[in-house]
């Protein structure tokens, strides 16, 4: 069993779409960002990387490069799913929180979690989603930008490996 941690944030701006845990949430402005900037799916990402010690999604999917231009973030989190499984690890449980100050994202977060449950096979309640605004302080208070921080466990799928990772074979 393994732990991993992850990070995102992404600038609010006009004229985009506001996707967050791969659902789009009616608002006037959306996350700039090369790909959709879900920031949610993206923590995520970054924190089941990391876990298995596969770097990070910069890394994965640099924003360099025009294959990765506008990649939903359920693509994403898919793509890293088979990173993991090719590593030898499959995800056992998620807890994210995203910091967004306004729209209200508690009536979107079951949506969230079947769209994040379905991306990496495991059942909706091995996936927690929360929100919170950040009370009117600092960038994310001011309403200019989201953040994500994601937590997961991880566990490998090959039974000779031991808790290190190690190979037993
Ligand atoms: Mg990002």
């Amino acid at each position: 069993m393994r732990i991993g941690f992850g990070y995102d944030a992404h600038r609010l701006v006009a004229g985009r779409p506001l996707m967050i845990g791969g659902v789009e949430i009616p608002f006037d402005k959306g996350l700039a960002g090369h790909s959709d900037a879900d920031v949610l799916l993206h923590a995520i990402a970054d924190a089941l990387l990391g876990a298995a010690a596969l770097g990070d999604i910069g890394v994965h999917f640099p924003d360099t490069d025009p294959r990765w231009a506008g990649m939903a973030g359920a693509d994403l989190l898919g793509r890293v799913a088979d990173k993991l499984a090719e590593a030898g690890y499959r995800a056992r449980n998620v807890d994210a929180t995203v910091v967004l100050e306004r729209p209200r994202l508690r009536p979107y977060a079951s949506r969230m979690r079947a769209v994040i449950a379905e991306r990496l096979s495991v059942e909706e309640g091995a996936v927690s989603v929360k929100a919170t605004t950040h009370e009117g302080m600092g960038p994310m208070g001011r309403e200019e930008g989201a953040a994500a921080y994601a937590v997961c466990v991880i566990v490998s799928t090959d039974i000779r490996t031991d808790q290190d990772g190690r190979s037993a074979a």
